[in-house]
């Protein structure tokens, strides 16, 4: 997905090697499973980029449309503990070799950036809420401000719900409308009167493209969370203790 220098993943539900049957690979300490095993995902997760779960550096992931500039200093917060997560803030970059981003997802939007030459990388979780204000756009600002041009960056943008799933208000449509980012398409009325359904990738697309990266450096798996049961985990489709994949961005 990203050029040299650079590894990015994100998790599915997971299968046991030996007999394919799921594992339940969630990562989330806050969703009621026992953390032993959970930190184990973690561990493994880590194993997988040839890292430690002490390189791991978690968000608290509110919703919100903040970004943290992380460093060496901040690796193996949240990793073992939700408590020790960067607090109020839904996306971190850094430009440090060790520390690996990581957040969690169930339909939400997980924005991968990278400038490998610059040794920049950084990972947004986008829900709607997030992409009212505009954060992955924020991101790509705060990057700029580090001397990364928007042009020189790349992007990825991982499974989450889909048009295909996405039914949503009004509300919802104007809050993100008023991000800018809603032209043709992203947006569509569904069966039911004053509903729509959304293209949140889309629009994180859109917010990307409008921030100055080059359309040929996004890439997007056009992957439904709701809709691939048997891989991912959904907060709409299973409820508020549907298990969290994972995302992880860190240098190489
Ligand atoms: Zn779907």
């Amino acid at each position: 997905m990203i050029d040299d220098g650079v590894q990015a993943l994100v998790t599915t539900r997971g299968a046991d090697e030996a007999d394919h049957a799921p594992l339940m690979m969630n990562l989330s300490l806050l969703v009621g499973d026992d953390p032993d095993q959970v930190i184990q995902h973690r561990r493994q997760v880590a194993k997988w980029l040839s890292r430690s779960i002490e390189s791991m550096v978690y968000a608290e992931q509110v919703h919100g449309g903040d970004v943290a500039i992380v460093t060496e200093a901040d690796c193996g917060r949240g990793a073992v503990t939700a408590a020790g997560s960067v607090p109020a803030t839904d996306g971190l970059l850094t430009c440090e070799y060790r520390p690996v981003l990581s957040l969690l997802f169930a339909d939400c939007v997980p924005v991968f950036l990278a400038a490998p030459e610059q040794g920049w990388i950084g990972l947004v979780h986008a829900g709607w809420r997030g992409t009212a204000q505009r954060i992955a756009a924020r991101a790509v600002k705060i990057l700029a401000a580090e001397g990364v041009s928007p042009a020189s960056l790349w992007a990825g943008i991982g499974p989450s719900i889909g048009v295909c799933c996405y039914e949503v208000d009004e509300t919802v449509v104007r809050a993100v409308g008023a991000a800018g980012q809603l032209a043709a398409g992203a947006a569509v009325p569904s069966s039911i009167p004053g509903r729509f359904r959304l293209d949140l990738g889309e629009v994180n697309r859109r917010l990307l493209l409008a921030a100055g990266l080059a359309e040929e450096r996004i890439e997007r798996a056009e992957l439904c969370t709701a809709c691939h049961p048997q891989w991912f985990f959904s907060y709409r489709r299973d409820g508020r203790h549907s298990g969290r994949l994972g995302g992880f961005i860190c240098r190489k």
